[in-house]
């Protein structure tokens, strides 16, 4: 039992314990295991913990994770920039990077249309999105919102706002996503085929 233990590992063990997956007994094995680290390595891990939130910022055009005003997405010539991706949420990105079918840009919309939440379709970063679509020569917006009610909402109000302003292509992904199903959890392959078979968002 964790009483049994110094207070300074209850207390290391019950930060852990916060973390998603990790039980009480993992939480106390982990702290028992870092008791065992040696001094530069418990320094180490502890100054990566103090500046991660100073480190990690928000790309100031897409709204990706980045350090840095930009990400490294935005910041790659070789990315094609008349087209983007929109996902809700920055965690996204990684599971469509992974699956290396697609090489435009992305915008990150910070939520969905959720009217029980009170999330109504302004309050999603979509200002800045119109913004880019209209000075950058955008061609084609891909809108990989989730396959979810919500997710369908939002898919539905951004392209018919997008219509209204702009004369570009709006898709969707298709094919391959289970319907209610939450796109950060996507394997590669199942994006992969969720991109190629992209089509137009009616
Ligand atoms: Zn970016």
């Amino acid at each position: 039992m964790m009483e049994d233990y110094p207070k300074a590992l209850q207390d290391l063990a019950q930060s852990l314990q916060a973390l998603p997956g990790i039980g009480q007994r993992t939480a106390e094995r982990l702290a028992m295991a870092l008791l065992d680290w040696d001094e530069t390595h418990l320094h180490e891990l502890s100054d990566r913990l103090r500046t991660l939130k100073s480190r990690v910022t928000q790309c100031t055009v897409c709204g990706n994770l980045a350090e840095g005003a930009e990400c490294r997405i935005c910041r790659n010539p070789a990315r094609d920039h008349k087209i983007i991706c929109v996902v809700e949420s920055a965690r996204q990105i990684p599971v469509i990077e992974k699956c290396r079918r697609f090489a435009g840009l992305y915008h990150v919309l910070g939520g969905r249309v959720s009217p029980l939440d009170g999330v109504e379709f302004h309050d999603l970063n979509v200002e800045t999105l119109f913004e880019r679509i209209g000075e950058h020569g955008v061609t084609e917006l891909i809108i990989a919102t989730s396959p979810d009610v919500e997710g369908e909402a939002t898919a539905t109000y951004l392209g018919d706002e997008t219509r209204r302003r702009f004369d570009i292509q709006i898709n969707r992904i298709s094919l391959g996503i289970p319907v209610g199903s939450d796109l950060t959890f996507a394997d590669s392959a199942t994006m992969a085929i969720a991109i190629d078979s992209r089509r137009p968002l009616v």
